[in-house]
Formats: C-alpha cells, sequence, structure tokens
C-alpha cells in the first residue's frame, strides 16, 4: 500500500484559491491530508479547488477571510478546528504586489501589502499557535520570496514584507521548537501563476537570466517542498529559509 505523507492531518492553507497556495492545497491532499481552503475575494475560484480536493477524497473546508484583520484570521482558524478537531500544518501562503519604484509609491500601497504578506501571517500565527502548542505538534510554512533575501527594485514593500516573514519565521521557531513545532520560510524564485503573468517580456528575459536551471517556476516546484516541510520527513528541520528558486539566490 502506498505511503501518504500527510495521513489525516489537517491543513490550513492561506490563499488557496489560486497560483501557489492551490497547488499545496491539490499535492497536500494527495498525500492524505484535509484541507482548510482560505481565499478573500474569489469564491467560485475557491468553490473548484473544493470540488478538486473532494474527488481527491479529501475532507474540505472552505473559509472566506482577509487575514490581514486579526478577527477574520481568528474566524478561520476557529472553523477549521471545529470542523476537525486539531490544526497541524499552516500554510502562510496569502500575498500581494503593489509594486512601484519607492520616489513613487504611494503610502497606502506601502501599508497593504504590508498588512496582508506579513501582519497576515502574524494574525494566523496568533490564532494557531495556542492549538498547536496545547497538541504539542505542528508544522508551520511561511511563505517568503526570493526577493526577500536578494532586494528587488520597484518592491520595496513587497521585499519588506517578505524580508520581515524571515525574522519571523525564525524567531517563532526559536520560541516554540521546545514544544515540537517546526516553523520553516520557502523562498520561492519565480513561480509562473496570476502573481508573475503581468511581467512584461523584457522583465521576464530579465529574470531568466540570472536563473542558473533557466526556466520559471511551477506551482508544483513549491508545492513539493511545503509537503516536505509539512511532513514527518523535516522533524529536524526548523527556523529555515528554503530556496526554490533554480539557483537565483547562492
Ligand atoms: P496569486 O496567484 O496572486 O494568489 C494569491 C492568493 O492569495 C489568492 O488565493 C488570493 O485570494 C489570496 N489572498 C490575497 N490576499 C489575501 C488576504 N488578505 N486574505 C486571504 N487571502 C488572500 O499568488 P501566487 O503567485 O500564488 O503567490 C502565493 C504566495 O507566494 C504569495 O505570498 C507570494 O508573495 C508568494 N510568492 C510568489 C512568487 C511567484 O513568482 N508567483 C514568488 C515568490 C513568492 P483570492 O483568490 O480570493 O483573491
Amino acid at each position: 500500500m502506498e505511503d501518504f505523507m500527510l495521513k489525516d492531518k489537517c491543513a490550513v492553507i492561506t490563499g488557496a484559491s489560486r497560483g501557489i497556495g492551490k497547488a499545496i492545497a491539490i499535492k497536500f491532499a494527495k498525500e492524505g491530508a484535509n484541507i482548510v481552503i482560505n481565499y478573500r475575494n474569489n469564491e467560485e475560484e475557491a468553490l473548484k479547488v473544493k470540488e478538486e480536493l473532494d474527488a481527491l477524497g479529501s475532507k474540505t473546508l472552505v473559509v472566506k477571510a482577509d487575514v490581514s484583520e486579526i478577527k477574520e484570521a481568528e474566524h478561520l482558524i476557529k472553523e477549521a478546528k471545529k470542523e476537525f478537531g486539531k490544526v497541524d500544518i499552516l500554510v502562510n501562503n496569502a500575498g500581494i504586489t503593489k509594486d512601484n519604484l519607492l520616489i513613487r509609491m504611494k503610502e497606502e500601497d506601502f501599508d497593504s501589502v504590508i498588512k496582508v504578506n506579513l501582519k497576515g501571517a502574524f494574525n494566523c500565527l496568533k490564532a494557531v499557535t495556542p492549538i498547536m502548542l496545547k497538541q504539542r505538534s505542528g508544522k508551520i510554512v511561511n511563505m517568503s520570496s526570493v526577493v526577500g533575501v536578494v532586494g528587488n527594485p520597484g518592491q520595496v514593500n513587497y521585499c519588506a514584507s517578505k524580508a520581515g516573514l524571515i525574522g519571523m519565521t525564525k524567531s517563532l521557531a526559536r520560541e516554540i521548537g521546545s514544544r515540537g513545532i517546526t516553523v520553516n520560510a520557502i523562498a520561492p524564485g519565480f513561480i509562473d501563476t496570476d502573481m508573475t503573468r503581468v511581467l512584461n517580456e523584457d522583465q521576464k528575459k530579465n529574470i531568466l537570466s540570472q536563473v542558473p536551471l533557466n526556466r520559471f517556476g511551477s506551482v508544483e516546484d513549491i508545492a513539493n517542498t511545503a509537503v516536505f516541510l509539512a511532513s514527518d520527513n523535516s522533524n529536524y528541520i526548523t527556523g529555515q529559509v528554503i530556496h526554490v528558486d533554480g539557483g537565483m539566490a547562492m
């Protein structure tokens, strides 16, 4: 019989209606997990993901919540606990961009990116940590970015949020490691999703010239790493940033 890496685990994945979050949800379900699919606006897409997971035999729950609002993040985690009686895995994946050169960046575009990408993760962590501490187990995966490590012109807000997530990951890993909870980050390079489809051909060419593996990453590349970090195969790994970027940053 096939071994499932996440059999009967309850995984909450923020921003799972599209892109990387959706791919993680599918991969986790294939590994036997039950999934809480979170989204903010795109209900139609979230319900399509649910259909796909149901067909894989996963128990699923769809929860609309804007993770940047602490009450909504609390609601998300509470619903997960109510439905499945536990939360084994949290993937803080929800994220947005509002790119511009600093000189032209509006204050609200700085604030909103920090509020979703960084504070949103904090809100979900605040809600889930007491549950995991009580369970004396848990796996947390925060979605950072290669640009949070190396920087990127036009993304002062986004890079600050993703660098902040790395600091948050390492600090929390130190706080709760003794209770058997691991906290790690993934730093994807350029992955083919709605977020990167807005890049023009020149920008794409320029990015590819910096990628030794000479291709954009796929959502499955990230999902494979997320499964590893959410599974028992990574039990002695915490506070780490795993680069999945085709060699962009080394
Ligand atoms: P995407 O295709 O734009 O999808 C973003 C997801 O986040 C959607 O499900 C969206 O929900 C959700 N979301 C946005 N704001 C939210 C909020 N306030 N509360 C709850 N959900 C929210 O993005 P992606 O490319 O898959 O990126 C996923 C993560 O990976 C992000 O954190 C991103 O920064 C990071 N990342 C991406 C790349 C890349 O190249 N694509 C590279 C490095 C890091 P709705 O559908 O309801 O809008």
